[in-house]
């Protein structure tokens, strides 16, 4: 049941991708905000491949043609280049709300943007949920939980976030986005899902993009200085991009309404993870401290016991193994030099 599709390849999406055929009754109208982004076009890609019609709303802020432009000729495709702080006039069945810049140097350039973006856009898109009937799912992030005092951090927790800090442009702007999901969901019976995020890595993140895994590779890569802000004694927990895409979609469409953590507990401090990329990618890089970043939470690692029971759901990619495929990919986007050649 399943047939080849025009697919481009390029130099960057060297792979033809297939979609099963759905019947129309079975086949779904879904709208993917920030479908041009990093998590967005491997969602895409899944939807896609499983044969639903798939609108991507994108300003391109952060996101990237190239990211989707293996599906910009298939009839089951489209995209609109659209700000969702504008209001969107569609007719859809579910709707992923992914569109906000994630990575902290991203969404802290323009905090406003950033504020509008979690606010404005996420009214905006409810309001067309509401109007369509459709099911919508925000992606939340870990962020909300701040610099968490529970550790690790369970649904239950509220949260230890400055409202005034230079994360909080992102923070509370998802905080209030899933104050608007449960408002919505309370007063105008729209059929929410929220997932929490944690920090995802993966092929398609933006080399320029100032995340910690990036960064860490292409410094390696580079043998440039791995650069560590603070004493690297803060923790973080990686899940590969594939698990997210999983997570998401189950979430989606299974019943469990409440908010569910989608991350990997495999936990590590700032200084092993730049030790074990090092160590991964036969580097000669020093490692070098630099100054702590303002409120940078000090750990962070999900309880996904939720995932579990509710959405059947947990990691299957061991983080190692998921640097290697990122690494493979940072390595396409250097030359023999090192210098960036594919941004
Ligand atoms: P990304 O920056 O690669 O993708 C975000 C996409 O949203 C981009 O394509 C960007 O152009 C688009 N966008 C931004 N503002 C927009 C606007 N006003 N209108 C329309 N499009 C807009 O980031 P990502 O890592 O793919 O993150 C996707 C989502 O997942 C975000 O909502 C983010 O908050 C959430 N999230 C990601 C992580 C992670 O580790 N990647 C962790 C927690 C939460
Ligand atoms: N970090 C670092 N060096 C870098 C980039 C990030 O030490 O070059 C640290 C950052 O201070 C934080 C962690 O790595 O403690 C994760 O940062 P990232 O920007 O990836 O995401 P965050 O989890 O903070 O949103």
């Amino acid at each position: 049941n399943v047939f080849a599709t025009q697919s481009i390849p390029t130099p960057t999406t060297p792979y033809v991708m297939k979609t099963a055929q759905l019947p129309d009754s079975k086949r779904m109208k879904i709208m993917v905000t920030g479908g041009a982004g990093f998590v967005g076009s491997h969602l895409v890609d899944k939807l896609m491949q499983e044969g639903h019609e798939v609108v991507v709303i994108d300003n391109f802020f952060t996101g990237q043609k190239k990211n989707i432009e293996h599906w910009l000729r298939h009839p089951h495709f489209s995209l609109r280049v659209h700000d969702v702080t504008e209001p969107i006039m569609l007719e859809v069945d579910q709707i992923y709300h992914l569109a906000c810049p994630a990575s902290p140097p991203h969404y802290q350039y323009n905090p406003v943007k950033t504020i509008k973006t979690s606010t404005m856009g996420t009214i905006n898109v409810l309001g067309l949920a509401k109007r369509v009937k459709a099911r919508m799912l925000l992606s939340s992030t870990s962020e909300i939980y701040g610099d968490p005092k529970e550790h690790p951090q369970k649904e239950s927790y509220w949260g230890n976030v400055n409202t005034i800090g230079p994360r909080a442009c992102y923070d509370e702007g998802k905080r209030v986005a899933e104050t608007m999901m449960y408002s919505y969901k309370n007063q105008n019976e729209v059929d929410v899902r929220v997932a929490r995020i944690f920090n995802t890595f993966g092929p398609r993140m933006h080399p320029n993009d100032g995340r910690v895994v990036s960064n860490f590779i292409i410094q390696a890569l580079q043998n440039k200085p791995m650069t560590i802000y603070g004493d690297g004694s803060q923790t973080r927990s990686f899940q590969y991009v594939s698990d997210l895409v999983d997570g998401l979609h189950a979430l989606m469409n299974g019943d469990y309404n409440m908010p569910v953590n989608l991350g990997n507990p495999e936990e590590y401090s700032v200084k092993h993870f730049a030790e074990t990329i090092k160590e991964i990618t036969k580097s000669d890089s020093e490692i070098m401290y630099l100054e702590k970043t303002q409120d940078d939470p000090t750990q962070r690692k999900p309880a996904i016991d939720v995932a579990k029971q509710e959405i059947n759901w947990e990691p299957k990619v061991h983080v190692t193994d998921g640097l290697s495929k990122a690494i493979d990919y940072f390595q396409k986007v250097i030359d023999a030099d090192g210098e960036i050649v594919i941004t």
